[in-house]
């Protein structure tokens, strides 16, 4: 004899299968709303902004529809962020379904197979285009999961908050995720729907690395390329004459993979797979200044990194960490040890840290257990490190209790042809349905 709680349940189950088209069909209208980060690196703000709101605005309606009151607003014009709140009836805990709406530059659209990274097309399986995975499809289940409530007429006893952000792929948390918790948007948790995979899709994901981004610069000085056998070779002039940039700032880099290599062996977390902090070179500019041709001794040697930590280390512990190696390193040449390489700290974004035992890792592995029994789903969600930062470090900051859970792949993020599975998509749905009921009560 089935409870009239698992009735309950089982309705709101049935709620949202019976919505498997309408979800699918509203990530496509999302995805055809080309919501490009207007602060993305070689955007033009004035022309790409507004899009990121428009996508807000169409989650307004589904906030709406659900029963909740929406708040839209904005830090920036054209960048409004969308809040609906589902009011509880009761004093039950509180949850907040947050997402981002902008999206990253689609690259070359002819590379892409529909000719159109904005297709947002239905192949009957995935849906594709530019935000499947990265993170319309995770933005989609959450507001099709209150939706999928108000169809089994479930009445919550805490608050819903459904929350549609702007700014994410920039780390503008300040137009975005931290603008809703300034404005008074608070809970007793949060899960935001970012791809859990990989390694595993609709993973729990309690933890992510942080990322520094920096630059060194080495300085050379510049003379006639014909000059180079007198720097390079015994006997010659060396920096009498001339330095070649390049040669030193090639040692720097290579003493970079070597720390790299080291952080492979001893920095590790039972979370992330070995090795998955790492110093990322990946950029790497040099040459005479204003003119790139080979006759000129090389004036200057910059490497760009993106630098992903591990977890329980403070950033400026990671920063002094590396500020001396890259000081040791200059020690063992002549040239650097008086022209020091000159670092630049430009972004740091925060790690997060949840304890994979937290009730709101167990409320989602059970919800993820019980919505999805008897598909490919099945059974109990892995448990896994973010591989990239995200929102959760803000929410967390913000004092909520914040971790990840949703369908998509970093590996198709920000690449060519990014899809998602539509049984992905809908099986988070579920997932967020009943951990709303099993999280806020009824
Ligand atoms: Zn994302």
């Amino acid at each position: 004899m089935t409870t009239p709680a698992a009735q309950l349940r089982e309705r709101v189950v049935a709620a949202v299968n019976a919505r498997r088209d309408e979800i699918a069909n509203t990530l496509s209208q999302a995805i055809q709303i080309e919501s490009v980060n207007p602060k993305y690196p070689g955007q033009e703000y004035e022309t790409v902004v507004g899009r990121e709101g428009d996508v807000s605005k169409f989650m307004a309606d589904k906030y709406r529809a659900a029963g909740a009151e929406v708040d839209l607003f904005a830090v920036e014009p054209g960048r409004e962020n969308a809040v609906g709140v589902i009011r509880g009836k009761g004093d039950g805990r509180s949850l907040i379904y947050n997402g981002h709406v902008d999206v990253v530059p689609p690259g070359d659209p002819t590379i892409w197979t529909d000719g159109n990274p904005f297709s947002g097309r239905n192949d009957g399986e995935r849906i594709w285009g530019r935000g499947a995975s990265d993170m319309k499809s995770g933005v989609v289940a959450q507001a099709f999961a209150a939706l999928a409530l108000a169809d089994a007429k479930v009445v919550l006893q805490g608050d819903l908050i459904l929350e549609a952000v702007v700014g994410e792929e920039v780390m503008d948390h300040e137009c975005g995720v931290t603008a809703t918790i300034k404005r008074g948007y608070t809970a007793d948790a949060a899960v935001v729907s970012e791809p859990s995979a990989p390694p595993a899709p609709l993973a729990v994901i309690p933890v992510s690395p942080g990322l520094w981004w920096f630059s060194v610069t080495v300085p050379g000085k510049p003379t006639h390329a014909s000059m180079r056998g007198n720097l390079i070779r015994a006997g010659g002039l060396g920096d009498e004459v001339g330095v070649n940039a390049i040669d030193k700032g090639v040692d720097i880099f290579l003493a970079m993979r070597r720390l790299e290599d080291e952080w492979g062996q001893s920095k590790r977390h039972v979370l992330f797979p070995a090795g998955h902090f790492t110093i990322h070179p990946g950029v790497v500019t040099g040459g005479p200044k204003g003119v790139l041709v080979p006759f000129i001794v090389s004036e200057f040697m910059t490497i760009e990194y993106c630098c992903w930590y591990h977890p329980d280390e403070r950033p400026d512990q990671v920063r002094q960490e590396i500020e001396e190696h890259i000081h040791r390193a200059a020690q063992l040449d002549p040239w650097l040890r008086a022209h020091p390489p000159v670092i630049e700290w430009k972004l740091n974004w925060p790690s997060f840290s949840v304890d994979p035992k937290h009730p709101i890792c167990l409320a989602i592995g059970n919800a993820h257990e019980e919505a999805n029994a008897g598909t490919r789903f099945a059974g109990r969600p892995a448990v896994n490190g973010f591989a990239a930062v995200e929102d959760c470090s803000f929410l967390n900051l913000g004092g909520i209790p914040t971790v990840s859970y949703g369908p998509g792949d970093l590996r198709v993020a920000h690449a060519y042809d990014e899809h998602v599975a539509i049984d992905e998509v809908v099986a988070a749905t579920r997932t967020f349905a009943l951990l709303a009921i099993d999280w806020c009560g009824v």
